[in-house]
């Protein structure tokens, strides 16, 4: 670990949509190691979770820390744009329009 941290440091726990980039904050006292996310983005509806359709494995979510003070740190976790099994790109919504396929 290049970057000292401190021994003792407030945690706080955001979530982004991956769809409309909204921030979900996690519940107050929520244990950060456990960073429940929603299932859904509470503005958008869009699922937080993705699955691999390759490897039909769930792709956990990457975080990105930010530290405003010494002491303090922000981390905001996002859905996972590639399988971390496969390397897969994953979508970020399933999407319906496959095209009008009329049979003949
Ligand atoms: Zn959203
Ligand atoms: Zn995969």
């Amino acid at each position: 670990m290049s970057k000292n941290k401190p021994a003792k440091f407030k945690l706080t726990v955001d979530f982004q949509c991956g769809s409309c980039g909204a921030l979900i904050h996690q519940a107050p006292g929520a244990p950060p190691e456990k960073a429940a996310a929603p299932k859904f983005c509470p503005r958008c509806g869009a699922g937080m979770e993705r699955f691999c359709l390759a490897c039909r494995k769930k792709a956990d979510m990457f975080f990105e820390e930010w530290w405003p003070e010494d002491d303090e740190c922000i981390r905001t976790y996002s859905p996972a744009k590639r399988c971390g099994s496969c390397g897969a790109i994953l979508e970020p919504e399933k999407k319906t329009d496959e095209g009008d396929w009329s049979e003949a």
